[in-house]
């Protein structure tokens, strides 16, 4: 298969590398010293006890790689619909397109550019960073779920499912994937802000009160939302099995959004806690807490260019 993954940092690495194994994989990033590597020396996924080196092609722009039988979405949430905009020779009539992206309303992005049918969304519990140039690691390994809007065409479903297992990816089709979404938007919701703002690792929400609490007030503002949107969710078995036991597995890391904030980038806020504020909106609830920490983190992305 014709593969283009649109975005090729830690996770666009991390599927791209083994994908392309038994498919035609094209690794697309504005990242021009990665494409170089990637194409001269190959791609290095490194997990704690050893390094793989795979050889996709490796491209900025996607004239270079024309129509695709699939694309998969991995730039950050806030730069779908620009990659978007700039990609469009990826689709073609058939093409499928898949977001394994955090956040909530990638789909919107992508929607214009493929047939309802053919849009695949999904979630990742694999994580990754970018070392370098070239070399990603491999964070955590874990399981790749998929379905579409509106359980549509489960035949697109299968046959991506199979092409990520027979590349050694772990992945099942969900008839159930907006849950999956909402569960995972909550865990980021609680997590990602509050890491940021406070610069410390996730493992700190299960040692500090206050900062569990606010994690908490975040995650119950989510799942009132949910259950508008028709996704029951329980915010104190959240915030129990992802931040207090969580922090037993993941404690360690550092939250993508404190990477961003550590490196001066635009963060993913607005289709984190700012998807809760809009969607709040949308049914008239009241989402102060959510409002508060967006509001916070903005603040924060524009201190990068105060003197
Ligand atoms: P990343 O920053 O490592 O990679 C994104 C890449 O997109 C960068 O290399 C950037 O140069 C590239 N890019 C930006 N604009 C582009 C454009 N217009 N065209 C082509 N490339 C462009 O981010 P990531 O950590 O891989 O995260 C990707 C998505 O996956 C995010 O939504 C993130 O929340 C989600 N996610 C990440 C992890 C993780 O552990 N890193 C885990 C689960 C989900």
């Amino acid at each position: 298969m014709k593969i283009a993954i649109l975005g090729a940092g830690a996770m666009g690495s991390l599927y791209g590398g083994p994908l392309s194994l038994n498919n035609e994989v094209y690794l697309i990033d504005t990242w021009n010293e990665h494409v170089n590597e990637i194409n001269e020396n190959g791609l290095i996924i490194q997990t704690t006890n050893e390094e793989k080196i795979f050889h996709p092609k490796a491209v900025t722009s996607a004239e270079d790689v024309g129509v695709a039988d699939l694309v998969i979405i991995f730039v950050k949430s806030v730069h779908t619909a620009a990659a978007l905009a700039g990609s469009q020779a990826l689709f073609g009539e058939d093409t499928i397109a898949l977001t394994l992206q955090n956040g909530y309303g990638n789909d919107e992005d992508i929607l214009p550019y493929v047939r309802e049918e053919n849009l695949l969304i999904g979630t990742t519990a694999s994580g990754a960073t970018v070392l370098q140039a070239g070399k990603v690691f491999q964070a955590g390994i874990g399981p790749t779920n998929i379905g579409t809007r509106g359980n549509l065409n489960t035949k697109n479903i299968d046959k991506i499912v199979q092409l990520m297992n027979e590349s050694g990816i772990e992945c099942y089709a969900s008839d159930n994937i907006m849950l999956a979404i909402w569960t995972k938007l909550m865990v980021n919701v609680g997590i990602n802000a509050v890491t940021a703002l406070l610069d410390v690792r996730n493992g700190f929400l299960a040692e500090c009160t206050p900062a569990y609490e606010i994690a908490e007030e975040l995650v119950k503002e989510g799942t009132c939302v949910a259950k508008a949107e028709g996704y029951e969710l329980d915010a104190a078995a959240i915030a129990e099995k992802y931040y207090i036991h969580g922090a037993k597995v993941v404690g360690n890391n550092r939250s993508s959004m404190l990477q961003d904030v550590d490196k001066k980038r635009k963060t993913e806020i607005e289709k984190i806690n700012g998807a809760v504020v809009r969607i709040g909106k949308k049914h008239n609830i009241a989402t102060p807490y959510n409002e508060l920490i967006v509001k916070l983190i903005s603040a924060k992305e524009e201190s990068y260019s105060f003197q």
